[in-house]
């Protein structure tokens, strides 16, 4: 039967990446020897490595003065080494989730951090929109995607100050104007490549300026001049990454991609708006997600839950349970999720909800 992969992450990558990378860890590049087992300043790889920096920078669109980096450690490592770089005596963050408030909480180690807004206290079912960023803040960080809670800022913000954005699970799934922020970064495994590789576009001319001492291995010049190879690249993630890039790029890019996202969000949300059943944890069209749909049963259909869950699951719908904080239901709508799973989604809510 054919799985529905609608996990959160790690999640799905398209075919070609699976594919390509299987191959590659069999016979990298007619090397006769596995990807596994190369050296990373191999010419082999060394093109790999160039190849993922050019394609990032052209689909994305970067502009002259940014550098693109892929490192280890994760999404969660840049919540400290964005304030070991940037903070020197103030930064302003935006609580919009976990992920968020977690980044927060880091950042308190380095300096004073304003939480300019949460919404915290609703279960994080909305992005705040009013509120003011102190203007001698040395940045501001927004979580663009909120994986957990399905709310997402869709638009590039414009402040008063450098913004640093956490674009885990919705790079490349939108155009994005990279001239408004001094930092994005992310784990790739939401929409890019598998577990074990982050990656960082940093405004170079935004970095040298603290006067605290910065461990070498967190400190984004050391990769910047390293090239991404100071020490051992995550290669097999950085390789399967590239063929996510190739297949974006075969696909239109991001503005194809972005036009197919909405297509695609637009068929499950309407369906849990039009059916009885079911209810969006985010009401607000604004700030419901592309890329994780978060979804509840009705109260008065609250004990049918399991139910669903073992409808869906016999029809081949694999990682749909929403995160332990909120319940219900999450489907991870990412680029390589085709409409026909959505489709398969969207049958199986109207099969069960006819039977009541
Ligand atoms: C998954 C996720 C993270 C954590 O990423 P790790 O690579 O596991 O550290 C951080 N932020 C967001 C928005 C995420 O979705």
């Amino acid at each position: 039967m054919k799985k529905h992969n609608f996990s959160a992450g790690p999640s799905i990558l398209p075919d070609s990446t699976i594919k390509n990378s299987a191959e590659a860890v069999l016979n990298f590049a007619g090397t006769g020897l596995s990807l596994l087992e190369v050296s990373h300043r191999g010419k082999e790889f060394v093109a790999v490595m160039d190849e993922a920096q050019a394609l990032f920078k052209e689909l994305l669109d970067i502009p002259a003065g940014y550098e693109v980096l892929f490192l280890g450690g994760g999404a969660s490592t840049q919540f400290c080494m964005v304030p070991y770089n940037l903070l020197a005596k103030k930064a302003a963050y935006l609580n919009t989730g976990t992920w968020a408030n977690k980044a927060l909480k880091e950042a308190k180690g380095f300096g004073e951090v304003v939480e300019v807004a949460s919404s915290k206290d609703t279960l994080y079912n909305y992005v705040p929109k009013n509120y003011e960023i102190p203007s001698d803040a040395d940045y501001f960080h927004i979580t663009t995607n909120n994986t957990i809670y399905g709310t997402e800022i869709k638009k590039d913000l414009d402040v008063n100050v450098p913004l640093v954005a956490d674009m885990s699970s919705d790079i490349f799934s939108r155009p994005v104007d990279i001239s408004k922020y001094t930092l994005i970064y992310g784990g790739a495994q939401k929409n890019l490549a598998p577990a074990g590789v982050t990656f960082v576009i940093v405004k170079k001319d935004a970095l040298g300026k603290m006067d605290r001492h910065i461990p070498t291995m967190l400190d984004y010049r050391t990769h910047v001049d390293g090239g991404s190879m100071f020490n051992t690249p995550p290669v097999f993630p950085i390789f399967s990454a590239l063929q996510t890039l190739k297949w974006l790029k075969e696909m239109g890019g991001v503005s194809a991609m972005e036009k197919i996202n909405i297509d695609k969000a637009d068929l499950l949300y309407n369906e849990i708006d039009r059916n009885k059943m079911f209810k969006a944890t985010v009401a607000d069209q604004e700030d419901r997600s592309l890329m994780n749909i978060c979804f509840v049963m009705n109260d008065e259909y609250k004990e049918l839950e399991k139910d669903f869950f073992d409808l869906a699951t016999s029809k081949g719908m694999s990682g749909i349970k929403g995160h332990r904080s909120v319940g219900g239901f999450r489907a991870s709508t990412y680029n390589a999720m085709p409409k026909e799973s959505i489709q398969a989604m969207v049958d199986c809510m109207k099969e069960f909800s006819a039977k009541y």
